[in-house]
């Protein structure tokens, strides 16, 4: 890293595995060159709070907040003497995104995550956006509040990562086509009536990648790359039509981008988060990265095929969704958390997921039909409404 780069930082869910990720690459800086090269604006977490404890006194932000306010006592007793602020509750969370800082690494899982963001973005920082529901739930909305604030997204999800380091935007009516690349997560080969009996504990445990239980599962069902082709719609203003899905098992290559003359360029790195991470935080500078680096000998093949959409119904439905726009995507993110959290807490099985998040989508609730979410509170309405309906789905399913 060259010395002069100093560059403030907030840290929006510092306790999971983007956040553990980030404050390593922060590690890795002092370590390199004896001093925080990011000097911290503030940590924030929802309940661990004895790891946002921890990670104050080795990271010494001016702000430590924590979401569930019933840890707020230790919270306070933890920092004693250290001089960092102690604060509690969601409204703080949000208040910590507004503080000035160059950059908000936005590594809260969820929609939790937007309200955050959209303070970010209101005050024009840098957002280094790891958080994809927040982006899906809010979409045209979003892209209008950076519109207006000029705040910059600088993706995290390593496929947009890739393709925001392929994508040359002074040629944008030149690119045909950006392929994110899937796992296929830990059931690829298996079979739809094997995959009704998998349990959590299998759906987390990712073949590739080291993440936080939400994503692993939504990696297993693939609607992680359904949200990620809506994500990826809205980041960098692409049609449907030019976005696609192909499955890569070996997680080298992240993304690929075709353009006009029939070239196809490709991003590769080892499957290790702080690369994309690393890029974030010191775009447009290239930083020094602990992350694993690639030994394409030692990983040998590379191999392609086409994602099974009817096996992994979760990537069908969130492809309709990116098609169909207005408030679909809203209403699928919110059914998916709903489901998820239901399969994790063991109430609902594993293919049940897709059948929650597709009656959600086809309930015809009035709520989730009439609004267009082109305003926050249309937005929240109709995340709220479909929460409640996929809530009640998986009580039906579970009794
Ligand atoms: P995680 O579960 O490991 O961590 C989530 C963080 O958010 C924790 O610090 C937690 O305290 C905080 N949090 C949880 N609920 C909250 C709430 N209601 N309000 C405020 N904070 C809350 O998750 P993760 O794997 O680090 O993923 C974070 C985000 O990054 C997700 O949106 C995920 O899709 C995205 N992402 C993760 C990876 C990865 O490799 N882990 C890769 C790409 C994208
Ligand atoms: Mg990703």
């Amino acid at each position: 890293m060259s010395g002069a780069l100093t560059r403030s930082l907030t840290v929006l869910g510092s306790t999971g595995s983007i956040g553990c990720s980030t404050l390593d690459i922060l590690r890795h800086a002092r370590d390199r060159h004896g001093a925080f090269a990011f000097p911290l604006e503030a940590l924030t977490a929802q309940s661990n709070v004895n790891a946002l404890i921890e990670q104050a006194h080795a990271f010494r932000p001016r702000m430590a907040v924590i979401g569930d306010e019933t840890h707020f006592h230790a919270l306070k007793r933890g920092l004693e003497g250290t001089g960092i602020e102690a604060a509690a509750g969601r409204a703080a969370i949000i208040e910590a995104a507004a503080r000035p800082s160059d950059i908000a690494m936005l590594a809260i899982v969820g929609t939790a995550g937007l309200e955050p963001a959209l303070a970010a973005a209101e005050r024009s920082a840098t957002i280094a956006l790891a958080n994809k529901e927040c982006i899906v739930a809010a979409g045209e909305y979003f892209r209008a509040v950076l519109a207006r604030t000029r705040a910059r997204i600088v993706p995290v999800d390593s496929e947009h990562n890739a393709a925001f380091q392929l994508l040359d935007f002074a040629q944008a009516h030149a690119i045909e086509k950006v392929t994110l690349t899937a796992s296929g997560g830990p059931f690829r080969t298996w079979t739809a009536e094997r995959m009704t009996h998998v349990t959590p504990e299998q759906a987390v445990a990712h073949p590739n990648w080291s993440m936080g239980a939400k994503i692993s599962v939504d990696s297993a069902t693939l609607m992680n790359k359904g949200l990620e082709l809506i994500e990826a719609q809205y980041l960098f203003a692409l049609e449907p039509d030019q976005l696609d899905v192909i499955v890569h098992p070996q997680s080298v290559v992240h993304c690929l981008v075709s353009y006009a003359d029939g070239s196809m360029l490709a991003h590769l790195s080892a499957p290790d988060m702080r690369t994309p991470i690393s890029h974030a935080l010191g775009w447009p500078e290239r930083i020094d990265s602990p992350a694993q680096r690639l030994n394409l000998a030692s990983v040998a093949q590379l191999t392609f095929e086409q994602a099974d959409m009817t096996r992994f119904r979760c990537l069908k439905l969130a492809t309709d969704c990116l098609r169909a726009g207005g408030a679909a995507p809203n209403i699928l993110n919110a059914a998916n958390e709903i489901a998820v959290e239901a399969f994790l807490a063991r109430r609902i099985g594993f293919m049940d997921i897709a059948r929650i998040v597709e009656d959600t989508l086809s309930c015809g609730d009035r709520v989730l039909t009439n609004q267009s979410a082109d305003s926050l509170e249309s937005v929240l309405e109709i995340d709220g409404r479909a929460r409640a309906i996929a809530t009640d789905l998986c009580r039906n399913m579970a009794a």
